[in-house]
C-alpha cells in the first residue's frame, strides 16, 4: 500500500509522495510529513552496515516513495551520487577524532556544503514525480540565494532534463567564492544573475514572480510549471535520513560502537532540515540518544528548546556561519506535529501566531517532550573561531565555522551533561569553502593577505589537505554570467531564459 502523506495543518488532504514531491507546499500551507514513518530493526540496521551507500540510500529512500518503482528509486540514487559527483566514494565518509567524538563529513560534493547531498537527487526525483502524476510539463526552478543553496541547486539542476533554473543572488551579499561559484555554472539549462540590494530584495523579486498569477498562467500555457528548490520540499528532507542511519553503519562496520549503541548526533542548525531528518532516523529505529540543536548567535532554537517560547522578535546578526543566520527555521513545524502527536490544530494555531505576532509558546508537556530528544545550545563567534583553532592544535582536524558551532556546543554539552555516549557531529561545509573565517581563526584576521584564491593556497598548505578540485578550478573558469538586475527586471530575465 503506498505510503500517505498529509499536512502538518489538517486532515482533509493526503497524497503519494510524487504529488508531494511535485507540489512542495500542501494546498492550506502546511508542510507535507509522511502518515506514518517505517521501522527498521536493530538485525536491518547491521545489514546495511556492508553496504554501500547507495544501496542504504536504496533500502531507506524506497520505504518512503512506494510510489515508485525500484528502478526509479535506483536510476534517481545513481545519477546523484557517483564519483563524477562526489570527491569520495563512501559519499559521506566518517572521521574518528578520538575515542567519543566522530564528525561525518557531509561535503564532499560539488559544491563543497552538506546541500549537495539533497539537491543532487531532489532533480530526479522532481521530475520522475512530474511524469508519475501525468504532468508533461517542464520544471522551472527560480532560487534566492544568499549563497550556498543557489550554487548546489544550479549544480543538481544543470542539464536534467524537463528541468530549468534561475538563480539569483544579491550583488553585495555572498563570498567572491560563492560569486565566482555561480557566475561561472556549466549547463545549457541555467541563467544566473546578480540583483542589486541585499538578499531580502532578492528573495521579494522571487516571490513576486510566484504569486504573479497572470505570469504563472502564462508559464503554464506554454508549458512550463514553477517550483522551488527550498528545504522545505519533501523531496529535499527525505535524502538527508539516509546518512544518518549511513554514519551509524560506519560506526558499526569499523567496531566502534556494538549493535544497538545509542549514540548522539549534534547538528549545526538553521532552517532545521538536517536535524528534522536525524529526528526522523530515531523514529525509524535507528538508536539516537539526544540530538543535539547547535545553533550560532541567532540562537532562537536554543531559546526555544530551553523555555518552550518562539520568538523571532530580535536582532538578526551577520556571522561567521550564514548559512544558520535565519530566524524562523521552516522545518520545525514537522517537528511539532509528530512531538504533539499529530495535533493539526494546535500545529496550525502555533504558525499562524507566529506570523501575526513573531511569537508563540507551547505548553509544559510539549515543552518536556521537546527536551527529551533535543538539547539546545549555541556558539558566539569568538567560541566558534576559538573552536576551529583549538581543534586544530589538539587533533590537526579542521573545521569550517558551521561545524565548529557544532562543535563548540557540543563541548557544552559534555560539560553539563557528563554524558560519555559516543557522539558523532555533522561536519556541514569543507573548510576551503569559508577559507577566510577558518585562517583568520588560526592566524588572526589581520595577518591575512592576498585574494581567497591565495587564501586557498595557504590554508592548504598549512593543513596539508588538498584544495577541492571545483574550487581549485574556479579561477580558471570562464565567466557566463555577468548581468546585475533590479528585482523589477527579474521577470523579463526568466521569460528570456524560457524564449517567451
Ligand atoms: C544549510 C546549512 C546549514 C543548516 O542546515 P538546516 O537544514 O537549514 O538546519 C548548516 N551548515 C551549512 C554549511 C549549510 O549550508
Amino acid at each position: 500500500m503506498a505510503m500517505k502523506y498529509l499536512s502538518t495543518r489538517s486532515k482533509d488532504y493526503e497524497c503519494p509522495s510524487a504529488e508531494a514531491i511535485k507540489t512542495g507546499l500542501a494546498p492550506d500551507g502546511g508542510l507535507f510529513v509522511p502518515d506514518s514513518f517505517p521501522k527498521l530493526t536493530e538485525e536491518e540496521i547491521a545489514a546495511l552496515a556492508s553496504e554501500s551507500y547507495n544501496m542504504r540510500a536504496f533500502n531507506i529512500l524506497r520505504r518512503f516513495l512506494n510510489d515508485f518503482t525500484d528502478e526509479e528509486i535506483m536510476s534517481c540514487i545513481s545519477a546523484a551520487y557517483n564519483k563524477q559527483k562526489f570527491e569520495t566514494e563512501s559519499i559521506t565518509p566518517v572521521y574518528k577524532l578520538n575515542n567519543q567524538v566522530y564528525f561525518l563529513e557531509l561535503w564532499h560534493g560539488c559544491t563543497c556544503a552538506f546541500k549537495d547531498i539533497a539537491l543532487q537527487i531532489l532533480p530526479h526525483l522532481l521530475t520522475r514525480s512530474l511524469k508519475k502524476t501525468g504532468d508533461d510539463r517542464t520544471a522551472v526552478i527560480l532560487v534566492a540565494t544568499s549563497g550556498d543553496t543557489g550554487k548546489a541547486a544550479l549544480e543538481g539542476f544543470k542539464d536534467v532534463e524537463g528541468t530549468k533554473i534561475a538563480v539569483f543572488y544579491p550583488e553585495s551579499g555572498v563570498s567572491d567564492i560563492q560569486r565566482a561559484q555561480m557566475v561561472t555554472q556549466e549547463g545549457k539549462n541555467v541563467g544566473v544573475s546578480g540583483i542589486f540590494g541585499n538578499f531580502d530584495d532578492a528573495q521579494t523579486g522571487v516571490k513576486m514572480i510566484f504569486t504573479d498569477k497572470e505570469y504563472v498562467k502564462l508559464l503554464d500555457e506554454k508549458g512550463y510549471m514553477l517550483s522551488s528548490a527550498n528545504s522545505i520540499n519533501w523531496g529535499r528532507l527525505v535524502p538527508q535520513i539516509v546518512y544518518y542511519f549511513s554514519a551509524y553503519c560506519d560506526l558499526l562496520k569499523n567496531e566502534e560502537i556494538a549493535p544497538g549503541e545509542p549514540v548522539n548526533f549534534v547538528v549545526p542548525t538553521g532552517n532545521f532540515g538536517d536535524i528534522l531528518a536525524g529526528y526522523y532516523a530515531k523514529l525509524m529505529g535507528l538508536p539516537v540518544n539526544k540530538l543535539i540543536c547547535a545553533s550560532n548567535k541567532n540562537n532562537v532554537l536554543t531559546d526555544f528548546i530551553n523555555t518552550g517560547v518562539y520568538d523571532r522578535n530580535r536582532s538578526f546578526y551577520t556571522t561567521s556561519s550564514p548559512s544558520m543566520d535565519i530566524l524562523i527555521s521552516s522545518n520545525l513545524e514537522r517537528f511539532l506535529h509528530e512531538i504533539t502527536g499529530k495535533d493539526f490544530a494546535r500545529v496550525k494555531g502555533w504558525m499562524e501566531t507566529l506570523s501575526a505576532t513573531g511569537k508563540y509558546e507551547v505548553p509544559d508537556i510539549t515543552k518536556t517532550k521537546i527536551k527529551e530528544v533535543l538539547w539546545g545550545g549555541f556558539a558566539s563567534e569568538e567560541d566558534t573561531l576559538l573552536s576551529i583553532k583549538d581543534t586544530f592544535e589538539a587533533y590537526g582536524y579542521i573545521m569550517d565555522t558551521h561545524t565548529a558551532v557544532g562543535k563548540n556546543v557540543y563541548d557544552h554539552y559534555l560539560f553539563e551533561t557528563g554524558d560519555t555516549t559516543k557522539t558523532v557531529i555533522l561536519s556541514t561545509a569543507s573548510p576551503f569553502k569559508f577559507n577566510r573565517s577558518v585562517l583568520g581563526a588560526l592566524r588572526g584576521e589581520q595577518n591575512l593577505s592576498g585574494d581567497e584564491y591565495t587564501l586557498l593556497e595557504t590554508l592548504s598548505k598549512l593543513t596539508g589537505l588538498k584544495v577541492p578540485h571545483s574550487l581549485s578550478q574556479l579561477k580558471a573558469k570562464p565567466v557566463r554570467f555577468s548581468k546585475t538586475l533590479e528585482k523589477g527586471e527579474m521577470k523579463d530575465y526568466v521569460s528570456s531564459l524560457l524564449d517567451i
